[in-house]
């Protein structure tokens, strides 16, 4: 195990299921309809990639980057776009793709913006909610997993930029996020 690391949440086996899970869920929901899934920048990138490869409808991929105004880690529930969606999503079906569900703020705020487009439904899939934390009711439509509050990498999931290409779901050493800038 990577020395920063507290324990192993999920393995790559158990995600792998999940992943196939939450896909053919996917797969027979959207059955018929032309279905766009939107990533969230950076971390969602590693759990859309497995997602769409999980599903056997056709789909379409693009991705949206945003930051959180406010100080440090703390989300204020105002977001900017650093990098918009390529297309227009007007009468089309959208899914948010996203890699954990934390206070709800973002991603409530960024369901505003999308639906303000006029699509033909928006609804949010995401693989790890923090149930405990949440601080506006967004409706997350697909989850995999509720997780305890604690700090998770790994999987698409950073701390500081490091730690997205570990296979596997870990709760992240106290000591590092404490003390490390
Ligand atoms: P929210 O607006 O829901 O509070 O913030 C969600 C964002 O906070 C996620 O997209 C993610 O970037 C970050 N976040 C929340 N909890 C964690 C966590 O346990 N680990 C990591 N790496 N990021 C988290």
């Amino acid at each position: 195990m990577h020395p920063d690391m507290e324990k192993i949440l999920f393995s790559k086996v158990e995600i792998d299921e999940k992943v196939h899970e939450l896909g053919n869920i996917l797969s027979r929901d959207y059955v018929g309809k032309e279905l766009l899934m939107v990533g969230i920048l950076k971390g969602a990138s590693v759990f859309l990639a497995d997602l769409v490869r999980a599903m056997d409808i056709d789909v379409r991929i693009d991705f949206i980057a945003v930051s959180s105004y406010g100080t440090s880690s703390k989300s204020t529930g105002v977001v900017r776009i650093l990098k918009d969606l390529d297309k227009s999503i007007e009468l089309r079906h959208v899914l948010i793709v996203e890699d954990i569900v934390d206070t709800g703020l973002t991603l409530n705020y960024l369901l505003e913006i999308l639906k303000a487009r006029n699509p033909a439904s928006v609804r949010i899939c995401t693989l790890l909610d923090k149930p405990s934390r949440r601080g506006v009711n967004v409706p997350v439509d697909y989850n995999g997993f509720a997780i305890p509050d604690e700090f998770v990498v790994g999987y698409g999931l950073d701390y500081n930029e490091k730690y997205r290409h570990l296979p596997e779901i870990y709760v992240l050493k106290k000591e590092i996020y404490q003390y490390s800038k």
